[in-house]
């Protein structure tokens, strides 16, 4: 994969950078409460400030779905910014026209301006090309750093790069390489792991998953319904039940494409989802009762596959292979993935994982910092890994 990032950016003194941030972050009672988005963005930022640029950051926050929506301001994120950069940071009170103008006019060489949330005009999820062409008037280039944004095709995130020179900022660039290393261009054999509740909502990235991979272990609530699909009793268990010959198409799929499928050996079940509960260890194969749910995967399963990663030299990873929130049904996700911590650590194995809870799940298990990488971005991650281009990496491309 090749995009454009800050390297190709030459001669930036006294030139603005527009630059798109990721700066949603948790908000309470108008104080930023987790600042580690703002954290991401500064080595951007400090970069372009130190090539002697001002640097105009555009974000949006939250959902005001084109309305000035005064509790969804991008104010009080400036003070937040300010501490993590131990600079100031002033504020326009639009993301174009005058505001944005002025503010950026009376910036110092190495200044820094955040503009009014972007998405306070309905134009920037409408990727309205007028407004795009505003946006990139502010500036004399244009920097992308928000990858968990990058699935949107909206003004700040594709149509202002249609209008200036466009790159990829350091957080966007790290992800690009870590994504790239887990499943553009991966050393093999690659071994994934996909869980979570339901097939329905991971469809197209199995069928993405199983053209690529040399393995792929399904756990969760989607394991269940491949072990119905396969005739297993699976009593009371959560599964879609409907889903049963997609579940097998996707398994002949796999094995046409020479993709070996791990599928629970043994699991833990219980009655009922709740802290401390009654648990039974049973293989897939036994009888399970109308009453028990399967709610992880068993101690045999985890221990195959951490041996099939002993096998890999790259994992790649979404969804938890049981309820991981309700203790002890973390067990297998949390032995899973300390394994994948440890060697990565030990540098024998490149492994990534995120999107939705697995971030939570990777977290609860202490290997954020264990692991290759770990991304945040949600949406934009799963839809990467179900293989669909992304608008706003498409634009970077060289
Ligand atoms: P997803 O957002 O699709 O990755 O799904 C994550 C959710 O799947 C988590 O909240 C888990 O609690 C849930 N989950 C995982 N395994 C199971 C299971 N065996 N039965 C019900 N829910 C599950």
């Amino acid at each position: 994969m090749t995009f454009r990032t800050l390297d190709d950016a030459k001669d930036l003194a006294g030139k603005t950078a527009l630059v798109r941030v990721d700066f949603n972050v948790p908000m309470e009672d108008g104080k930023v409460t987790d600042d580690t988005r703002l954290r991401v963005a500064v080595p951007t930022i400090n970069r372009l400030r130190d090539a002697g640029a001002k640097v105009a950051l555009l974000a949006h926050f939250d959902r005001p779905k084109g309305q000035r929506v005064p509790s969804m301001s991008l104010k009080p994120v400036v003070e937040a910014l300010e501490n993590v950069l131990g600079a100031p940071v002033r504020f326009a009170e639009d993301c174009v026209g005058p505001d944005s103008v002025e503010a950026i006019r009376d910036l110092d060489a190495g200044g820094v301006v955040l503009l009014e949330n972007v998405r306070f005009h309905a134009a920037e999820e409408a990727n309205d090309p007028v407004f795009a062409q505003k946006l990139a008037d502010l500036g004399d280039l244009y920097v992308n750093d928000a990858f968990s944004a990058a699935h949107r095709a909206h003004a700040s995130t594709e149509g202002v790069a249609r209008h200036l020179p466009a790159y990829a900022g350091e957080s966007m660039r790290r992800e690009l390489e870590a994504l790239d290393a887990a499943l553009g261009n991966p050393v093999k054999p690659v071994i994934g792991i996909v869980g979570g509740a339901k097939v329905s909502t991971k469809l197209d990235l199995l069928k993405n998953l199983v053209g690529k991979l040399d393995r792929l272990a399904i756990g969760g609530g989607m394991a269940n319904t491949f072990l119905f699909a396969q005739g297993v009793d699976i009593g009371g268990s959560l599964a879609e039940r409907d889903m049963a010959e997609t579940a097998r198409d996707i398994l002949a799929e796999a094995e046409a494409k020479g993709c070996e499928i791990l599928l629970p050996i043994d699991v833990v079940v219980a009655t009922e989802v709740k802290p401390g509960a009654e648990t039974r260890t049973v293989l897939a194969r036994e009888e399970i009762g109308d009453d028990e749910k399967i709610l992880d995967a068993g101690p045999l399963t985890v221990e195959k596959l951490i041996k099939a990663m002993t096998l890999s030299k790259t994992l790649i990873w979404n969804g938890p292979l049981g309820v991981f929130e309700v203790p002890p049904f973390d067990v297998a996700t949390v032995k899973a993935a300390r394994a994948a911590g440890d060697f990565a650590k030990a540098g024998i194995l490149t492994a990534v994982a995120g999107g939705g809870d697995t971030v939570a799940a990777m977290h609860h298990a202490g290997v954020t910092g264990d692991l290759t990488f770990v991304s945040t971005a949600g949406g934009a991650f799963l839809e990467w890994m179900e293989g669909k281009p992304l608008p706003g990496v498409e634009a970077l491309k060289a």
